[in-house]
């Protein structure tokens, strides 16, 4: 059993009243614009949603992981592309600044982007290097006092719009994982960086994804987030807090898809009652009610154990696995029970259906959670839960 905190319980509800009155009216449009939604975006800065997980001396707010996860899968039962901006934003987009970048760098980009004046983002990802990070090809090269960056990032979020990205890099030519950096870019005022091309998609479309194109891109030493190795290491040290977010996003997408869904299912009539009343039908939302039950509750221990200090790498795994397929499970159940009107766009269930497949590649595909998963398992023994 869940136990939320008086404090997380009015939380919660205060996220939803800002997602029900300025969110959902808006999330259908912003899709069929497939563009960023920029007014949106500064309304969660305003109301200091993006600093929950950084210390109030930054404008943050010094909430647990719980906290976020509640922000995460509220904005997400609105509208998954805000969610999917609004979480690059609070966490990769900004948090090797925080944790890495000197007081002047925190102050220059770090206060302003969780005031939302600044749109964050994170660029590791490359055309031929997705899971296999070891196969990144982009180059850091010292020059004079700082470093020329070059090579070609894909898959960005926000990339059309991004004022400051951090950035993944080889600082030598040697192959492997040990030698990847991470840099701050700020793609105003540096030469060298242009948007690639955009990625057109067909999930979180008004999340727009693109290329950056990194030419020769000169940046001062005190860009360098860390140290000239161990990038890999340090992502991993969010990791787990990137997954159970995702697996926050994918319970309140989820949760949407089985509300229309419920509600189309008592309004629709056919063959003398409403189709909820067939049994096949009510079997349908009684599924989709268990596994997003699940879904919640893997989530939110899982946020618990990592507020407890604790390490739960292949909890955090279990619980995106789990919660994202069940976002995608449950999206396509609720278009069968819309039917026809399952694929129209008057509906706001194609969008769910399409918005789902995106909590599947970030934070590790459902196949590499499976390796991580499986990684020293302890079945044999019986040992299962931990
Ligand atoms: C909407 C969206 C936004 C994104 N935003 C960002 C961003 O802001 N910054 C960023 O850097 N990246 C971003 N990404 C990229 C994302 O992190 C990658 O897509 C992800 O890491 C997977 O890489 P890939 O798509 O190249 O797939 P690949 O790694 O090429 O995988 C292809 C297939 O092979 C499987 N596979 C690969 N290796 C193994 C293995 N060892 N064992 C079993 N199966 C394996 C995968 O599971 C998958 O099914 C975004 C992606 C999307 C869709």
């Amino acid at each position: 059993m869940i136990q939320f905190t008086s404090e997380q319980e009015e939380f919660r509800r205060s996220v939803a009243r800002f997602v029900d009155a300025e969110v959902v009216p808006e999330a259908q449009a912003i899709d069929e614009r497939a563009e960023f939604p920029l007014d949106l975006f500064r309304r969660v800065g305003e109301l200091g949603y993006f600093g929950l997980r950084y210390p109030e001396a930054y404008g943050g707010a010094d909430a647990d992981t719980v906290t976020y996860c509640l922000f995460a899968e509220e904005l997400a039962r609105g509208s998954l592309s805000l969610a999917a901006a609004a979480a690059m934003q609070s966490l990769m987009g900004t948090y090797f600044i925080y944790k890495h970048g000197s007081e002047d760098l925190r102050r220059r980009y770090l206060v302003p982007a969780l005031r939302g004046e600044l749109v964050a983002t994170f660029a590791l990802t490359e055309p031929n290097a997705g899971s296999d990070l070891a196969s990144i090809s982009a180059r850091a090269e010292r020059r004079g006092d700082g470093w020329v960056l070059s090579g070609t990032k894909t898959w960005v979020t926000n990339a059309p719009v991004a004022d400051v990205l951090t950035v993944g890099a080889k600082t030598s030519a040697e192959r492997g994982l040990k030698n990847i950096a991470l840099f701050l870019v700020d793609r105003r005022s540096t030469a060298g960086v242009t948007l690639g091309k955009k990625i057109p998609k067909m999930a979180v479309r008004a999340s727009e994804t693109g290329e950056i194109v990194l030419d020769g891109a000169f940046v001062p030493a005190e860009h360098l987030l860390g140290g000239e190795t161990g990038g890999v290491e340090k992502i991993g040290t969010i990791l787990s807090e990137i997954r159970v977010m995702t697996a926050a996003l994918s319970v309140g997408l989820a949760r949407a898809a089985y509300q229309a869904a419920l509600e189309y299912a008592r309004a629709r009539v056919a063959f003398g009652k409403p189709i909820v009343e067939h049994q096949a039908i009510g079997f349908k939302l009684a599924d989709m009610l268990a596994s997003i039950h699940a879904a919640l509750l893997l989530t939110y221990q899982t946020a618990a154990q990592i507020d407890a200090g604790r390490t739960v790498t292949r909890e955090a795994a279990i619980a995106k696995l789990i919660a994202s397929e069940t976002a995608v499970k449950v999206t396509d159940e609720a278009c069968r029970i819309f039917a026809s009107y399952g694929l129209a766009d008057e509906y706001a269930a194609q969008r769910y259906f399409r918005d789902a497949r995106f909590l599947l590649p970030g934070g590790g595909t459902s196949e590499i959670l499976r390796v991580v998963i499986g990684r020293d398992l302890d079945l044999a023994r019986g040992r299962v839960l931990s």
